[in-house]
This record gives structure tokens, C-alpha cells and sequence, in this order.
């Protein structure tokens, strides 16, 4: 048995010059659990050259999606972002990561906070009525350099706000907060700096950050992490994983090479 699967690319859509999402058929032996992700790529030269992606879609879900960056020298990307509808990738068998509700201690309030493309394992998480059954708060924060790279993100909750399914959960518990650092728009600023000076939860009209409440799923750039993990850490929080639940999970959402 070969260890990838060959799918199907059933659709493309370029966001920006840097940002491509693309769906995929799946096949129906492919198990994953909301949050994680799994090696894909294309076969170059008659071999794989595979990367880490999330999945942005759910497990419920027929298809399979994910949302890429463009790196224009990238040995995987560079040819990534000319895919077409009726190519073929390969996803890797196994899924994994740590971005799963189970690595969490229950909570009240659950805090997703991603640059980028790590907003792709929270996709897939928004999109998970488990989540939605366990906390009675979420908190979808998206942070971007410019206004045009949260349009992935913007159609993906404007989408879920009009299902029938999630449209009334979404009102009830979701809250969204897009971001962006260098642009003006009606957020502004770096994720660290927002719940550092408590304007994220100002501006949304909720509690600031309590350790007896708050769980934190966190995917984005290795240097945003850093930061974040050490703000929550002289907080009291404790890092989860798969043998110890705890108050925050982080996922990076690229290795700088
Ligand atoms: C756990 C995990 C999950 C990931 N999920 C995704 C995903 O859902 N979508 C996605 O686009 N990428 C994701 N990545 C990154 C992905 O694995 C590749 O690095 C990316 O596709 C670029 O591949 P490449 O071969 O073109 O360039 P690489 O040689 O892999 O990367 C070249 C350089 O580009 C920069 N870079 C790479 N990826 C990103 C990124 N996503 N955002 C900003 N800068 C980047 C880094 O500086 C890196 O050193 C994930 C990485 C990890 C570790």
C-alpha cells in the first residue's frame, strides 16, 4: 500500500499574490481529527516532495481543502501554486498534531489565535460542533499584514454565519477578530500586543484573559509563537499535549529553513 493517497484538485482560488486555498477530493479512508494536519505534495520527477499542511476543512466534510502560501523559491510551492482543477496531489496517510481539543483542560472560553496561514487548523476547528458543544465562548483571531490576506478567513465565517447548521452556533459563541499590522483598518495591531494591553477582549466586549477559564490554540509564525507562549507561561498557563492536557496548545504554522 503506497503511503499517500492521489487526490483529485477540484478547485483553485488565488487571494492574493502569496495566498492560494485549493479543495481536493478525499478519499473516504482518510481519518483525521479537526486541527491536525497531514504531508502533502506532488510528485516531482517521479518522486514525492511533501510538506506539513492543515487541513482548513473539517472531518465531516466530503472534500478536502487547504489554505497555502506562495513562496516563490519554495521547492514545493513554486510549482503548488500552478496546480489546476483535475491535477493530482498526494496526501500523506497519517494525520496528526497538536491543535486538538483533547489536549486541552475544559474550559469556558476557547481563544484560536493564528497569523496567516495558520488560520488553516482553525478553519477545520470552526467548523467542528464538538467544539462548539465544549466551550461557550470561541474566539477566532486572525492576524495579517494587510487587509486583502484576511479574505480567506472573512469568507470562510460569512459562509458559516449563513448555514443553517452553524449560522445560529456561530452567532451565539463565535466571535471574530481580524487584525492587520500594516494597513488601516478597523483592528489594528500584533496579536501579542492586543491581549497584552487587553484591547482584544475590550474591543469585543468580554472578560480579560482568566487561567480558570481560558484555553488557547495558537498556530502562526515560529517568532509570534515564541512570544505568546512565554506571555501565557508568566501567566500561570501551562503548555497541553497528547499525555497531558493543559490551558494552551501550539502548532507552528511553518519552520523557518
Ligand atoms: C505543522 C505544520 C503545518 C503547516 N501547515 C501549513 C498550511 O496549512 N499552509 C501552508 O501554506 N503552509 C503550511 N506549513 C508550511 C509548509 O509545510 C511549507 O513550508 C510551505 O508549504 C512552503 O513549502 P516550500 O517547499 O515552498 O518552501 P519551504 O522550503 O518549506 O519554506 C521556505 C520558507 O518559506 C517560509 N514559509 C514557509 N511556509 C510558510 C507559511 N505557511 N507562511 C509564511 N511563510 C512560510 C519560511 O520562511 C520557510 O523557511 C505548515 C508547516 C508545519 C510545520
Amino acid at each position: 500500500m503506497s503511503a499517500f493517497y492521489r487526490e483529485k484538485v477540484l478547485s483553485v482560488r488565488h487571494w492574493t499574490d502569496t495566498l492560494f486555498s485549493f479543495k481536493a477530493t478525499r478519499d473516504s479512508g482518510f481519518r483525521f481529527l479537526n486541527g491536525q494536519f497531514a504531508m502533502i505534495g506532488l510528485e516531482v520527477d517521479g518522486r514525492p516532495l511533501l510538506r506539513a499542511y492543515s487541513m482548513a476543512s473539517a472531518n465531516h466534510e466530503e472534500e478536502l481543502e487547504f489554505f497555502s502560501i506562495k513562496v516563490s523559491d519554495g521547492p514545493l510551492t513554486s510549482r503548488l501554486q500552478k496546480i489546476r482543477e483535475g491535477d493530482t496531489i498526494l496526501v500523506g496517510r497519517k494525520a496528526t498534531g497538536t491543535l486538538i481539543t483533547d489536549n486541552l483542560i475544559p474550559g469556558k472560553r476557547l481563544l484560536l489565535l493564528s497569523t496567516g496561514t495558520g488560520l488553516a487548523p482553525f478553519a477545520s476547528l470552526i467548523k467542528d460542533p464538538d467544539v462548539y458543544e465544549r466551550f461557550e465562548q470561541i474566539v477566532l483571531v486572525h492576524g495579517c499584514r494587510q487587509v486583502n490576506e484576511l479574505a480567506f478567513g472573512e469568507q470562510l465565517v460569512q459562509k458559516l454565519r449563513d448555514d443553517e447548521l452553524f449560522g445560529p452556533l456561530l452567532s451565539e459563541k463565535l466571535s471574530y477578530y481580524p487584525t492587520v499590522t500594516r494597513e488601516p483598518f478597523r483592528n489594528r495591531g500584533r496579536i501579542t500586543d492586543l491581549i497584552a494591553s487587553e484591547q482584544l477582549f475590550n474591543d469585543l466586549g468580554q472578560t480579560p484573559l482568566d487561567k480558570a477559564t481560558d484555553r488557547i490554540m495558537m498556530c502562526g509564525s515560529p517568532a509570534m509563537l515564541e512570544e505568546l507562549r512565554q506571555m501565557f507561561e508568566q501567566r500561570g498557563f501551562l503548555e497541553g499535549n497528547h499525555t497531558e492536557p493543559g490551558h494552551f496548545v501550539i502548532e507552528k504554522a511553518f519552520v523557518e529553513r
